[in-house]
C-alpha cells in the first residue's frame, strides 16, 4: 500500500512543492544578508551621487562598481573574494571623488567637468597656485569634501562586512548575479560609457588640458603676429571719443521676427521702440555669409585690409589703435576666446556649460554690460556675445514664459499645410517663445547704451552671427546652410548721430552682408578710410552693395527675388 503511495502522482507533486519550498526558504535567508549588503552598498552609491550629479549619470556611475561587489559574494573562491573587495573600495573611492568634484563645480560655478571653463582654469594654473588654493579652500567645498570622506569610511565598512558573511549558494542569487554582471560587463565594454569611469575622465580632461596649452601656444604666436601687422598698417593715428556696443546674437533669423513683419507679437518691445525712436535704424536684407558660429565669427572679424593682402583680425586693429575692449559672453567657446577674446582688455565669461545643454539666461549679461559702460575710458569697444537662440530653444527662455499669439494662428496652420512634423511645429513654437525673451535682452541692451552718458559718440549696433532655418523650405528647426533662413540675419543700428541725414527709409533699403561688419566697425571706431573701407561701410555715403555669393545661389535654388 506505502510503495502505491509513493509512486502515485499526488505524492511526486507533494515531494516536488516541498523541495521547491524548502530551497525558497533557504534562499531567503542567504538573501537577507549578502544581498541586503550588496542592494546597501548600491542605493547608498547612488543616492550619494544623485546629491551631486543629475540621476541618470547617477546610476550609470554605480554600473561599474557592480561587477565588483558581485565577485564579494562569489560562492567559495576566496582569491577572487579579496579582490572583489580590493576593487570594490577601490572603484568606490575613485567615484565618490568624481561625483563630490562635479558637485562642487556644479554648486560654485555651474560648470561641467569638461568645460571649456574648468579646461582653462587647470591649463592656466600653475603647481603653486594650486597648492594656495588648496591651503586656502573656500568654505562652500569643506562640507561635500567631509561628507565625501564620511561617505568613504562607510561604504568601506559594508565592503568589508559583505566579505566577511559567509557567501551566498542561492540559486537566485546566480540568476541575479548573472543579471547584474551584464549591465557591469556593458559598462566597462562600451567605450562612450567607460570613458566616464573616473579614470577616463582624467585621461580626457588631461588630454584636453594640454592641447588648450598647445593651442594657446600656437593661437599666441598668431595674435601677436596680428597685432604687430595692425600696429604697421594703422600708423599713428588720432582718434575721436568713442563708445561701441557691438551686441551678437546666435542662431537669429529675421524671417521670424515681429519687427521685421513676422506675424507673431514675439518681439513687441523693440517694434515700439523702432515705431518711436528715430535714431534707431534696422536694414532689412541683412545676410550672413557663413551658417554656423566659428566660420561666422571668422567672415565677421577677420577681413581684407588691403586687396589680395593676408587677412587682419579685427581686434587686433582695435587693440593697436588704442581702444579699451570689453568682452562680455555668455557661451562657453574656445575658439572664440583664443582668437578674438585674447585681445580683450577685460573678459567676462559668463557661461561655464558646453554647448547646447547649457542654461545661462543671456540676462546674466546685463549687470556686465552695464559696468562697461561706466568705465571711463575714452575710446571702447564692448562686444556682448549672447547665447541667443542657440539650440535647445527650451533652454533659452525663464519657465512660464507664455505666448502672446493664439494657440491655433497662421504660423500654425502654415505648417499643417506644409505637412512639418509635430517636432518642427514644437520647435517653431519653442523658437518663438525663446524671440520673445531675446527681444527683452536685446531692447535692455540699447537701452542701457543710451542712457549712460559716454564721452564722445556711442553706437549700438545688434546682429546674429548666423540664422537658422525655422520650417519654412525644410522639415526642421536649426543651423541649415541650404536654405534661406540659415543666412537671413537681423542687422540693427543706433548711433547718438543717427537719425538725421541717414534715416529710416534710407537704412531699411541699405543692405547689409556679415563679413563686411569689421569695415563698418574700422568705420565707426575712425580706424581706416581707405576705399575699400569707404565701399563697404554700411554708414558710409560711398557704400556699394554686392550680393553675397552664397546668398545668391540660394535664393536662386528657393525661386526667392530679392
Ligand atoms: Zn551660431
Amino acid at each position: 500500500m506505502e510503495s502505491i503511495a509513493k509512486n502515485s502522482l499526488v505524492f511526486k507533486i507533494q515531494r516536488t512543492a516541498e523541495k521547491i519550498f524548502l530551497m525558497i526558504k533557504n534562499d531567503i535567508n542567504q538573501i537577507d544578508k549578502t544581498w541586503i549588503y550588496i542592494l546597501g552598498i548600491i542605493g547608498l552609491n547612488v543616492l550619494f551621487a544623485c546629491y551631486n550629479i543629475p540621476l541618470k549619470r547617477a546610476f550609470q556611475l554605480q554600473l561599474f562598481n557592480i561587477i565588483f561587489l558581485v565577485l564579494i559574494a562569489f560562492p567559495g573562491n576566496k582569491p577572487l573574494r579579496l579582490t572583489g573587495t580590493i576593487l570594490s573600495i577601490f572603484s568606490n573611492l575613485l567615484l565618490i571623488i568624481l561625483v563630490t568634484v562635479q558637485g562642487i563645480l556644479y554648486a560654485n560655478y555651474n560648470a561641467d567637468l569638461d568645460s571649456t571653463f574648468v579646461i582653462e582654469s587647470l591649463a592656466n594654473t600653475n603647481l603653486n597656485e594650486s597648492s594656495e588654493f588648496l591651503r586656502s579652500l573656500p568654505p562652500t567645498f569643506i562640507f561635500p569634501l567631509i561628507l565625501a570622506g564620511s561617505f568613504f569610511l562607510v561604504q568601506t565598512a559594508l565592503t568589508l562586512r559583505l566579505y566577511s558573511l559567509r557567501p551566498t549558494s542561492s540559486k537566485f542569487y546566480k540568476y541575479f548575479a548573472v543579471f547584474l554582471c551584464g549591465l557591469s560587463v556593458f559598462a566597462w565594454c562600451k567605450e562612450s560609457w567607460r570613458v566616464r569611469f573616473p579614470t577616463g575622465e582624467t585621461l580626457k580632461l588631461t588630454s584636453a588640458v594640454e592641447d588648450m596649452q598647445q593651442q594657446w601656444q600656437m593661437s599666441k604666436a598668431e595674435n601677436d603676429a596680428a597685432l604687430v601687422s595692425a600696429k604697421a598698417l594703422l600708423g599713428d593715428i588720432s582718434l575721436q571719443p568713442q563708445t561701441i556696443v557691438l551686441v551678437i546674437g546666435e542662431s537669429t533669423t529675421r524671417q521670424t521676427m515681429q519687427l521685421y513683419g513676422y506675424i507673431r507679437k514675439n518681439t513687441p518691445m523693440l517694434t515700439k521702440e523702432y515705431q518711436t525712436n528715430p535714431a534707431f535704424l534696422r536694414s532689412d536684407e541683412a545676410y550672413s555669409t557663413e551658417a554656423s558660429t566659428i566660420r561666422a565669427f571668422e567672415s565677421m572679424f577677420k577681413f581684407e585690409f588691403q586687396q589680395g593682402k593676408n587677412k587682419e583680425n579685427l581686434l587686433a586693429m582695435f587693440k593697436a589703435a588704442g581702444y579699451k575692449i570689453i568682452w562680455i559672453s555668455n557661451q562657453d567657446d574656445t575658439a572664440i576666446k583664443k582668437t578674438y577674446q585674447y585681445f580683450a582688455d577685460k573678459n567676462f565669461n559668463l557661461n561655464h556649460q558646453k554647448g547646447r545643454d547649457s542654461q545661462s539666461m543671456d540676462s546674466v549679461v546685463l549687470n556686465p554690460l552695464k559696468e562697461a559702460l561706466k568705465d571711463g575710458t575714452d575710446k571702447k569697444l564692448i562686444v556682448v556675445h549672447l547665447i541667443g537662440l542657440h539650440p535647445h530653444y527650451s533652454l533659452r527662455y525663464p519657465a512660464g514664459t507664455k505666448r502672446n499669439w493664439p494657440e491655433d494662428d497662421v504660423v500654425e496652420k502654415g505648417l499643417e499645410a506644409k505637412d512639418r512634423s509635430p517636432r518642427t511645429q514644437w520647435l517653431r513654437d519653442e523658437y518663438d517663445l525663446a524671440m520673445l525673451y531675446q527681444d527683452k535682452i536685446i531692447y535692455e541692451t540699447l537701452k542701457m547704451t543710451e542712457s549712460i552718458k559716454q564721452k564722445g559718440t556711442a553706437t549700438w549696433i545688434y546682429l546674429s552671427d548666423h540664422g537658422v532655418e525655422t520650417g519654412e523650405h525644410l522639415d526642421l528647426v536649426g543651423h541649415s546652410p541650404n536654405t534661406p533662413g540659415g543666412y537671413a540675419i537681423p542687422f540693427l543700428f543706433w548711433s547718438e548721430k543717427s537719425g538725421g541725414s541717414f534715416n529710416k527709409s534710407e537704412a531699411q533699403t541699405r543692405n547689409f552682408r556679415a563679413d563686411w561688419l569689421s569695415y563698418l566697425l574700422m568705420d565707426l571706431g575712425g580706424l581706416n578710410s581707405s576705399e575699400m573701407t569707404k565701399m563697404k561701410s554700411w554708414m558710409s555715403p560711398e557704400y556699394q552693395w554686392k550680393e553675397p555669393a552664397v546668398v545668391e545661389k540660394i535664393s536662386k535654388k528657393f525661386g526667392i527675388i530679392n
